[in-house]
């Protein structure tokens, strides 16, 4: 800034679009991204387009509370969040790129003999997968967080299994860093460009409509979170999707105060403090299904009641700014990677309230599915059919909305 931005180069080419590539990837979010640099870095396919309806990283990859931690339970989650957590520990070096990647831990409090049951199942689940979890007991907690209510809280605390390695990362930097490093590779990143049409011959994909023109491609993948059932509708595909909002909240700058992650699961709420000193805190959905990126009152209401619930002291803090983000629900809680029914179109959705750590490894498994034909071990149980079928379900729901 002192510079007055003289001498800056800009992070990533501003492609325009050609008619033909191998590879296009609709919406240049994280994931997207993703995909893009995994498809080149990886497999040498750089003839790809990412196309971006508004600007990169402002979806919901320039909006979440960037909780990035690898505590899942069950098979098929637990080994992807596992290798997407192993990802991000080497990210800024593969990137070469400052994200700001912060392992400082994430504490999953308990109310109740029978959820520190459950929470010890968790732990050794996470251990058995590789990834590290300690129980710690209430004296324990309370001395590495003494400034909860342990004393007359709404719901008595006693005690949270902690993963050191879980933490935070800077949010649109993640994207920053994957865009220009696939740019660099030679994918093309055209942003104002809105996908409107998907075009389909006997069973085949064959390019996309989009407001800059048509383009054709031999794979399209769908990477577009909250708005995954608009686009695919395209594709003449109803998914089992809902969109909800859920919000986000930062109050005024204070002194480093809240070292760690601390999620409230019992009141929906979980915090932690940015490197400029705003408390960044959330909660649960404001449970209507909508496109708005914004979000209702008495949602505000319960996440303030659940933080002073949890943290008094939070009272004297001000709040600065709230937003909200478009969440692609899946009814499980867990994502789709897949091949559709459409030969050579892919989709990539249902990250509900957590796909902000996934982003590394969804890139990866989906650049692995486009790029080979074949699932990813880590991600081969993301198949859509399963809403079908039934089988194969892996109902982890609350690990999304408990931790975030
Ligand atoms: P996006 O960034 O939304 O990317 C999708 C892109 O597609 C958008 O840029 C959009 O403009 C584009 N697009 C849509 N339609 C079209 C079209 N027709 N043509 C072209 N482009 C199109 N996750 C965590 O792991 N930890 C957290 O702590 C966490 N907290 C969150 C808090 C909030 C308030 C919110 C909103 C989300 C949170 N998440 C969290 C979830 C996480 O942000 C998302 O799951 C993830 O970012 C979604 O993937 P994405 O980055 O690819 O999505």
């Amino acid at each position: 800034g002192l510079t007055g931005n003289k001498g800056w180069q800009a992070h990533w080419r501003d492609a325009t679009p050609k008619s033909e590539y191998d590879v296009v990837i609709i919406g240049g979010g994280g994931h997207g991204l993703a995909t893009a640099y995994y498809l080149a870095k990886k497999h040498g396919i750089t003839n790809v387009a990412v196309l971006e309806k508004g600007y990169l990283g402002g979806g919901n990859v320039g909006r979440n509370t960037t909780i990035v931690r690898a505590n899942y339970f069950l098979p098929g989650n637990s080994e992807f969040y596992s290798h997407s957590l192993k990802l991000w520990e080497g990210l800024e070096e593969d990137l070469n790129y400052n994200v700001m990647h912060s392992q400082r831990g994430q504490i999953v409090l308990f109310h109740s003999d029978g959820q520190g049951d459950a929470m010890a199942r968790r732990g050794n689940a996470m251990i058995n997968q590789g990834d590290d979890a300690e129980m710690l007991d209430r004296a324990a907690l309370r001395r590495m967080v003494p400034y909860l209510d342990y004393d007359n809280a709404r719901f008595p605390i006693y005690g949270g299994m902690l993963q050191r390695r879980a933490g935070t990362a800077r949010h649109d930097a993640v994207a920053w860093g994957y865009a220009r490093g696939a740019s660099e590779r030679g994918v093309d990143l055209i942003q104002n460009c809105e996908v409107t049409g998907i075009d389909i011959e006997g069973g085949v994909v064959k390019g996309v409509q989009t407001t800059r023109g048509a383009i054709r491609a031999r794979k399209v993948a769908m990477v577009v979170a909250g708005r995954s059932s608009q686009v695919a509708a395209m594709a003449g595909m109803r998914l089992p999707i809902e969109s909800h909002v859920l919000q986000a909240f930062v109050t005024e700058g204070l002194k480093p105060a809240i070292d760690h992650v601390i999620s409230f699961g019992m009141g929906h709420f979980y915090i932690s403090q940015s490197d400029k000193g705003g408390l960044v805190f959330g909660g649960d959905l404001d449970m209507y299904a909508s496109y708005a990126a914004r979000g209702n009152l008495p949602l505000v209401e319960h996440v303030m009641e659940a933080g002073m619930a949890l943290m008094p002291a939070i009272g004297k803090a001000r709040v600065l700014r709230s937003w909200g983000g478009i969440m692609d629900m899946s009814p499980d809680g867990s994502p789709v990677i897949d091949r559709t029914h459409i030969d050579g179109l892919y989709l990539n959705c249902g990250w509900c309230y957590g796909g902000f750590k996934a982003v590394p490894a969804s890139g990866d498994v989906t650049a692995h599915l486009i790029a080979t034909g074949a699932p990813h071990t880590a991600g081969a149980r993301f198949r859509l059919d399963r809403f079908r079928t039934g089988r194969g379900l892996m109902d982890e729901e609350g690990t999304g909305s408990q931790h975030n």
